[in-house]
């Protein structure tokens, strides 16, 4: 009897488009790294996308965002 092995194949991160943070008007911060994101996109670079919304999330804090 031969031996199977099963593969499990790797996760894929795809960020979904809505869970993208928003940059908030008016503050340079979030315009900065929004025009990064927008940037990396038009790259295809979606790594740096991904980078760009974790720090738009962080930097949302400041914001006010949190509950
Ligand atoms: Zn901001």
């Amino acid at each position: 009897m031969a031996t199977t092995t099963t593969t499990m194949a790797a996760a894929v991160h795809l960020p979904l488009p809505q869970l993208e943070p928003v940059a908030v008007e008016g503050c340079d911060v979030c315009r900065a790294l929004g025009k990064q994101r927008a940037e990396a996109r038009t790259a295809g670079n979606m790594s740096r996308v991904s980078d760009c919304n974790v720090e738009i999330r962080a930097h949302s804090d400041h914001h006010g965002g949190r509950p």
